[in-house]
């Protein structure tokens, strides 16, 4: 698809980079000692034979950059990866992986800053000037920089009115059981592989290091949460997991990423000096690791990969500020509706 909409130069460029982000979150793993509880492997769940179909087609594209951790899963072998009879069958990644996101975050800033990085919390930028000299404004002092990169994803509407439109805040919601039995949870996910399914709305979980199912797939267009966050997402994990009915939930929550009207990251230029990456449409947990690295090339000069990505047109959601959250309910509710009846 890549190859059809952006030409085959360009999409064995991106197929080059696809495995790039996990590796560079291994790498810093093992370089900085982060205890961020990494596993490896993930599985893609199916419900129909048309998402079986869509998995093989899928495994080819990924073969031919060099990606040789895929395996497809028949319905009987689906019991080694996810105890459930949901699924028709599906795919295993074992390049794939989970981990605990903000240990990851936390360990990464303490890399930062024994290299001699600093880090200002609790400073909400205002205002950015992007002449030659970029200023960034915050309610208590502005910073002249060389360079700024703006990184903000569904939270940048206000500061980047040129993005505000062809992005569109979505918010999502995960919960915790209360931890369980480590026989039961062994039982549901016996490799401790994460999983997602292969529906336009999906459901995604995995196991934590403290026996805890967290079970995720709510969605709200525009950055808007339903008001019982258990109660949408627990129907759903009961229908993968009936024998979890007498369970507790000890937390629900939710947050914003972005999406993009094509679900290809929006990077750019929004002067010389001020470069920005956002969208990345609900999978940046290895994808901003590789366009971190990628706009760190661009500052040191090196804008080859950079350019290959901002080449990419990053098209406005239909519909404008006041009618594109309705039409991509819209949207989603049709692709929702042919996943439940199968087509
Ligand atoms: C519930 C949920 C589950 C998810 N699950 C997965 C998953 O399983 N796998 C996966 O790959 N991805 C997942 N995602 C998506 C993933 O979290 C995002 O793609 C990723 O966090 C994007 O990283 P980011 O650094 O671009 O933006 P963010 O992580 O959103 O960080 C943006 C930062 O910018 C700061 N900021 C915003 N505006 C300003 C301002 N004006 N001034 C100063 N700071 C500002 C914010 O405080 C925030 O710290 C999930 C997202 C959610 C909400």
């Amino acid at each position: 698809m890549i190859a059809s909409r952006y030409g085959h130069e360009k999409a064995v460029k991106l197929g080059e980079m696809s495995l790039e982000g996990g590796e560079i979150i291994r790498g810093r793993v093992a370089k900085y000692g982060i205890d961020c509880d990494l596993v490896h492997g993930g599985f893609f769940a199916a419900f129909t034979d048309k998402q079986i179909r869509e998995m093989a087609d899928g495994k080819a594209h990924w073969e031919k950059h060099g990606h040789t951790g895929l395996e497809m899963v028949s319905k009987a072998e689906v019991g080694k990866y996810v105890k459930t009879d949901r699924y028709a069958g599906g795919m295993i990644d074992k390049l794939g992986g989970h981990i605990h996101p903000l240990n990851l975050v936390l360990g990464e800033a303490a890399a930062v800053e024994s290299l001699g990085g600093r880090i200002f919390e609790g400073s909400r930028v205002i205002g950015l000037d992007t002449g030659e000299t970029p200023v960034v404004r915050t309610d208590k002092g502005s910073v002249r920089a060389y360079y700024v990169l703006v990184c903000g994803n569904a939270y940048l509407a206000p500061l980047m009115p040129e993005v505000h439109g062809r992005m569109m805040p979505v918010s999502s919601q995960v919960m915790a059981t209360e931890p369980l039995d480590a026989r039961l949870i062994e039982s549901l996910l016996p490799e401790n592989y994460c999983v997602e399914d292969a529906n336009y709305i999906l459901d995604y979980y995995r196991r934590t290091s403290d026996n805890r199912l967290l079970y995720g797939g709510g969605i709200g267009y525009g950055g808007n949460d339903p008001k019982d966050l258990t109660g949408v997402i627990r129907p759903n994990m009961l229908k993968t997991f009936p024998q979890l009915k007498d369970v507790k939930i000890d937390y629900a929550w939710s947050g914003n990423f972005a999406l993009t009207l094509t679900r290809i990251p929006h990077i750019g230029r929004l002067s010389d000096k001020v470069y920005f990456s956002h969208g990345d449409s609900g999978h940046g947990v290895t994808t901003t690791h590789l366009l971190g690295k990628i706009l760190g090339e661009a500052v040191a000069g090196h804008a080859e990969r950079f350019d290959i990505w901002a080449s990419l047109p990053n098209l406005p959601f239909p519909g404008g500020r006041t009618f594109r959250v309705p039409l991509t309910m819209l949207g989603a509710w049709w692709y929702g509706l042919r996943d439940r009846l199968g087509l």
